[in-house]
């Protein structure tokens, strides 16, 4: 039996820290990320995709509002669904080229519009926290909150910015097509951004909400959802450490999660960045899954063997 992972790309596996965001930059860049994503496969793993969407998302953002005086600009679900179809066509197309050149062409690459449910009673809802497009000065921030019931925070010194609520994951809606495409040996991208939060009424009717979801959290249940073996949380550092930026700082690369559970107590990984991805994987491996790595995306196969990153065990 092939060994199941799923993946989760960070930000950097698209885009690079200081360039500008072109088509073409995202491209080499998604070329780059899918030679990863190839090794892994051609070592017998079968691997299910999913990846972050923050600085395309906060794009398609920008572009509705200065946009909004002649096209009607879209809500954030609709935003987020973009953003997934934008960035899963870059993926399938490397990929697809790549697999094109494999001498075993199987598979082929998939992706899926994901919406994942999220509770209406998420305590989220009523603390907004993960700041998204645009900035604005002050007093275009506070008309917007007395014209729209939007939460706005001055940001660090750089100008005023939009917070949604980051709610929980709950369950990825399309994940039995997710688990019929991947036994059918499809690669599939899914979850893209956290998926496209939705909230279910008492006659099971789905609507989408102004909220951002966590990608890391929505990949363990992506994860769970597919019975994956392995959770591979792949993106710009090699290792989680525990004392960030202090003279005693320190690598981990075993850990099991009872141990990780009391650094995270202590404090040691920042929230909206680490703090996700530890929590991710302890999830993981609670809910019964082998392994969760965290791991540089240059060193994913290594990573996945267990020679490089941050394994985390039961
Ligand atoms: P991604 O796009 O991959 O999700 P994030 O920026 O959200 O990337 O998270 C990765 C970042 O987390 C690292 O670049 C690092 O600066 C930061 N970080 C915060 N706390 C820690 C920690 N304890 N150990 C390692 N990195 C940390
Ligand atoms: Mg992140």
């Amino acid at each position: 039996m092939r060994k199941r992972v799923v993946v989760a790309l960070g930000g950097n596996a698209i885009l690079q820290r200081g360039q500008r965001g072109t088509a073409a930059e995202q491209m080499e860049n998604v070329k780059m990320t899918a030679a990863q994503v190839v090794k892994m496969i051609e070592a017998g793993y079968e691997v299910i995709l999913t990846h972050g969407n923050g600085p395309q998302v906060g794009t398609i953002l920008i572009q509705n509002e200065l946009g909004a005086r002649q096209v009607p600009p879209m809500p954030m679900d609709i935003c987020g669904a973009e953003s997934q179809g934008f960035i899963g066509y870059l993926f399938c197309q490397a990929l697809g080229n790549h697999f094109a050149q494999m001498k075993n062409r199987s598979s082929q690459p998939i992706c899926l519009v994901t919406q994942v449910k999220v509770d209406p009673d998420d305590p989220a809802f009523l603390h907004p926290t993960k700041p998204v497009g645009p900035f604005f000065t002050e007093d275009e921030a506070r008309r917007r909150m007395s014209e729209r019931s939007e939460t706005w925070i001055e940001d660090a010194g750089r100008g005023w910015r939009r917070v949604v609520p980051s709610p929980d994951p709950k369950e990825i809606i399309e994940r039995e097509a997710v688990v019929a495409l991947v036994e059918k040996g499809y690669v599939v991208i899914a979850s893209g951004g956290g998926g496209i939060p939705v909230v279910v009424d008492r006659e099971g009717k789905l609507e989408g909400v102004e909220a951002v979801i966590d990608k890391d959290l929505a990949a363990e249940r992506l994860a769970h959802d597919v019975n994956a073996d392995f959770l591979l949380i792949l993106t710009d550092v090699p290792q989680v450490l525990i004392n960030y930026r202090q003279p005693s700082e320190k690598p981990l690369s075993k850990v099991c999660a009872s141990e990780l559970e009391v650094y995270q107590e202590e404090g040691h990984f920042k929230a909206g960045s680490m703090g996700p991805k530890v929590e991710a994987t302890l999830r993981f491996v609670k809910n019964g899954g082998k392994r969760a790595i965290i791991a540089r995306l240059d060193e994913a196969l290594e990573a996945l063997e267990g020679s490089r990153g941050t394994q985390v065990v039961r």
